[in-house]
């Protein structure tokens, strides 16, 4: 993929290396890795988002200053004693940006490529997202610094409890809720809610959702951020005049959220023509076998040598025609240096923040329909919203009616956004912004300052 190889250019200007370096085939100079750098910082694109809608909105200067950075960052050094006997010390973050329309919501990571603007920037969507769904929680997102993939699930285990501990008086289930994201999953929600209930002396479910049904999760819960997905999907095929029969689909990353659209798109009748991860990727033209490709990926423990699809570039299969591109691995996949490639009608953001800026623009003169991060992917929070509900009612909800009522607010989020967009004349991303900007400073305004 572009750039991933790349040696970090500011390593390089000390180590005064060549001034150019091989991507895909294209040399580039140092200024231009330098510009890349810059480019791929999820904060800065969320600020400069954020900025543009907020000037389209003439939005009021304090307001400004008060939305545009996070409310609180808590840095913590998380020591954990290893399986071998020694001791590791990992450094994790939580970013609450803003609990003006409720109680802070948003997922952990566990990745080495974990880093404090990154964390900064997806509190921030979360916040918007939350808004444009419409949903009573403000945004924060957290992370830690570690390779999950070399770690037993004893040492993830006491890393979780341990970095659960250090956030003790900052969540609950009225202050911050986490719920999983990249590497993370029910497993780990389970560990969270039990330190924290071990503490507070009293099984809590609420703080944390995206855990297991036995103990609080919601029904629906895993595949809701899919199951969102496909929702705009369907809006978007609606909204252009163009039909599920024939839609040809490529998605990027197999893991809650590309698995769980996937499988639902292919339900729905979708033709899943491309499927990349992050050790290879597979093509179909005719379709590929989703159900056959889960079951595969359960027992070999990656999509490689699936032999109902062929072995592709990954790189280059982002950029094969198709209806409907999904990134739903990570950020930055959708750049200045392969976004005029692309070849899809309609782009839709399963991960946060796949586009960088410079790429918004060029899509947009190409006329890719684009349906944001802070809209497509917005199921799973919502779901975690009806999780949180649900356990503070201690009353469950079954899995048709997480998913009648998932579908319903999917939908009008959708319209909202378009229409949004079709009256103010920007672009759904913009809009999306706007729409999330507006309600959140409407009810910063109207709590007021304390002081
Ligand atoms: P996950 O860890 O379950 O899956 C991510 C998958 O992407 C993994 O299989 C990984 O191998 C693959 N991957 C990583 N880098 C890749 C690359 N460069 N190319 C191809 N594949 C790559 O994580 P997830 O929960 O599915 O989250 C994926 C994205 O969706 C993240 O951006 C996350 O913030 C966002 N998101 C997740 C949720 C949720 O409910 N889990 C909700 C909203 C947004």
């Amino acid at each position: 993929m572009a750039g991933e190889s790349l040696i970090p250019v500011l390593e390089k200007r000390k180590l005064n290396m060549a001034v150019t370096t091989p991507v895909d085939g294209k040399l580039f100079t140092l200024e231009q890795e330098l510009a890349f750098e810059h480019e791929r910082n999820p904060w800065e694109a969320q600020a400069a988002r954020f900025d543009l809608a907020a000037r389209k909105l003439n939005l009021d200067e304090g307001i400004w200053k008060v939305l545009r950075y996070p409310t609180r960052e808590i840095i913590v050094h998380i020591p954990v004693q290893m399986d071998n006997g020694s001791i590791e010390v990992f450094t994790g973050y939580r970013v609450q940006h803003s609990q003006a329309r409720g109680p802070a919501k948003g997922g952990i990571r566990y990745s080495p490529d974990v880093s404090l603007d990154e964390v900064r920037a997806l509190a921030s969507w979360m916040t918007w997202k939350c808004a444009v769904v419409n949903i009573p929680f403000g945004g924060a997102k957290g992370g830690v610094i570690c390779d999950p993939r070399n770690m037993s699930q004893g040492e993830l285990e006491r890393m979780t409890r341990r970095y659960t501990a250090e956030l003790i008086e900052f969540i609950g289930p009225e202050k911050d809720v986490p719920a999983p994201d990249m590497n993370t999953n029910e497993q780990t929600m389970a560990w969270i809610m039990d330190t924290y209930s071990m503490h507070m002396r009293q099984t809590s479910t609420a703080v944390v959702t995206g855990k297991p049904v036995n103990i609080g999760g919601s029904r629906g819960r895993k595949e809701a951020t899919g199951r969102g997905i496909s929702v705009c999907c369907d809006e978007a095929l609606k909204h252009l005049g163009l039909t599920v029969e024939g839609c040809r689909v490529i998605i990027q990353g197999f893991g809650n959220v590309g698995s769980n659209a996937a499988k639902i798109l292919y339900h729905k009748g979708y033709t899943i023509i491309g499927i990349a991860e992050f050790d290879g990727a597979l093509v179909n033209l005719d379709g590929i076998d989703i159900p056959g490709l889960i079951e595969h990926r359960a027992k070999a423990g990656t999509i490689n040598g699936f032999a109902k699809a062929e072995a592709c570039d990954r790189a280059e299969l982002l950029t094969r025609e198709c209806e409907i591109l999904i990134p739903a691995a990570t950020e930055n996949v959708i750049t200045s240096r392969n976004a005029a490639d692309l070849r899809c009608r309609i782009l839709c953001e399963g991960a946060n923040g796949p586009t960088t800026t410079l790429a918004d623009d060029m899509l947009e003169a190409k006329g890719i329909f684009v349906i944001p991060d802070i809209l497509a992917n917005a199921g799973g929070v919502t779901a975690s919203y009806f999780e949180w509900v649900q356990d503070r009612m201690g009353y469950f909800w079954t899995e048709l009616e997480v998913n009648q009522r998932l579908d319903a607010i999917m939908c009008d989020s959708f319209k909202d956004v378009v229409s949004y967009g079709d009256t103010h004349k920007v672009n759904n991303r913009i809009a999306a912004y706007m729409l999330a900007i507006d309600r959140v400073a409407y009810t910063t305004k109207q709590r007021g300052m304390y002081a």
